[in-house]
């Protein structure tokens, strides 16, 4: 029988990348769901050709424009469509690749139904961390993740699951700056330019500062249930090595592969089977060798306050989450400077003095309340 996708964010990267694995392989899987924000035109293409059962998109406006187009399809819309669609059960595996704060609720929803999920949404486990780790446990939901690195772990833990993990070793690609100084004057323009991968802003400049590395961080911690000391973050530059896991042994597993997140989507939708491409090859002779450097944490403040923020608890995590998207919108608007994103962070972490956060509801308030204060943050300095 074949397996049935819900794609959450189905014409963003992570979701169009997901539906060209399952183009490839009609013989094992089919699309149950296609879930969209605004990309009306291109959800209405995927329709056409993927026939999913169900689909989601924001407005009411785009609701009604695919009524017209598509008339027996079952189509949600607004914030109860989204809690209808999310609540749905007639599929295999859900892709969570909403963007933002906005993926935490219908990923929960999921969870709390048993079911599979491969997560790409970062928020998920940031900001929602202890309450979907323990969901999942309670209701017996699987997480999958189609992050390279956190797919790599993964994949050097097949197999291990008894043995004592000493460390895991998280590679980062470094970013534009790695051997760059920071100032204050470092523009927009400087800090898009992503040396290995191609990404969407928010992402890129959070690569610059590393604070990518930081939520990944955070992810590891809640997946693989280690303690941050567990965590060594390890600059290599090519991108090639996708993670490793040491063992007590002093054994280390590397995850090598060619640079395509296809690789990650193909492994969680086939899990635990991998699924042949047509992506080249890598030839190690060409790569010739593979360098491993540390990062500088005072240099690249963003990943030391994640560590902190690991080490202080859950609340402080969705902080960070909060005040780092609003940084960053407010650089990548010219209205902070480059360095005002670590500054004013590590400022918001100090103000808040944590809470329990035992609900979702508990959560979205104070990503919010962090959202309002980190504004109010900006305009004083
Ligand atoms: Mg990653």
């Amino acid at each position: 029988m074949k397996k049935r996708i819900s794609i959450f964010g189905s014409t963003g990267s992570i979701g169009t990348s997901t539906l060209n694995v399952i183009r490839s392989h009609p013989e094992l899987f089919e699309v149950s769901a296609l879930i969209a924000g605004n990309n009306v035109k291109k959800l209405a293409e995927q329709i056409l050709e993927f026939h999913p059962r169900h689909v989601y998109i924001k407005s009411e406006e785009h609701q009604n424009y695919l009524k017209e187009k598509f008339d027996s399809l079952d189509i949600h819309f607004g914030t109860q469509g989204m809690e209808d669609i999310s609540n749905l059960t007639d599929y295999d595996i859900a892709v969570s690749a909403l963007v933002g704060i906005s993926g935490l609720k219908p990923t929960y929803n999921m969870i709390r139904h048993g079911k599979t999920v491969a997560l790409a949404n970062k928020e998920v486990l940031v900001a929602g961390g202890e309450l979907i780790i323990h969901a999942a446990r309670e209701h017996h939901a699987t997480l999958l993740t189609v992050d390279s690195e956190h797919s790599a772990i993964m994949q050097c833990l097949n197999g291990e699951r008894h043995n004592k993990i000493d460390k895991i070793l998280l590679t980062a690609s470094g970013g534009p700056f790695f051997d760059k100084e920071i100032t204050d004057n470092i523009t927009v323009e400087d800090a898009l330019d992503h040396p290995t991968w191609n990404m969407g802003a928010k992402v890129t400049i959070d690569s610059s500062t590393m604070m990518n590395k930081g939520f990944e961080v955070i992810e590891a911690k809640w997946l693989f249930d280690v303690e941050p000391d567990q965590i060594q973050v390890v600059v290599h530059r090519k991108s090639f090595v996708h993670s490793m896991v040491q063992f007590e042994d002093g054994t280390i597993i590397a995850n090598i592969g060619p640079k395509s997140m296809e690789i990650p989507i193909a492994y969680a939708l086939n899990y635990p089977n991998r699924l042949q491409n047509q992506i080249e090859k890598l030839d190690l002779f060409q790569i010739h060798t593979l360098a491993f450097e540390k990062p500088d944490l005072e240099k690249f403040k963003c990943l030391k306050l994640a560590f902190d923020a690991i080490k202080k608890g859950h609340s402080y995590q969705v902080v960070l989450n909060a005040a780092d998207e609003v940084l960053v919108n407010a650089f990548l608007e010219s209205k902070i400077k480059y360095t005002d994103i670590p500054r004013i962070m590590e400022i918001m972490l100090q103000k808040h003095t944590g809470e329990k956060l035992d609900t979702i509801e508990k959560i979205l308030e104070l990503d919010q309340k962090t959202r309002e204060l980190t504004l109010l943050e900006m305009e004083i300095h």
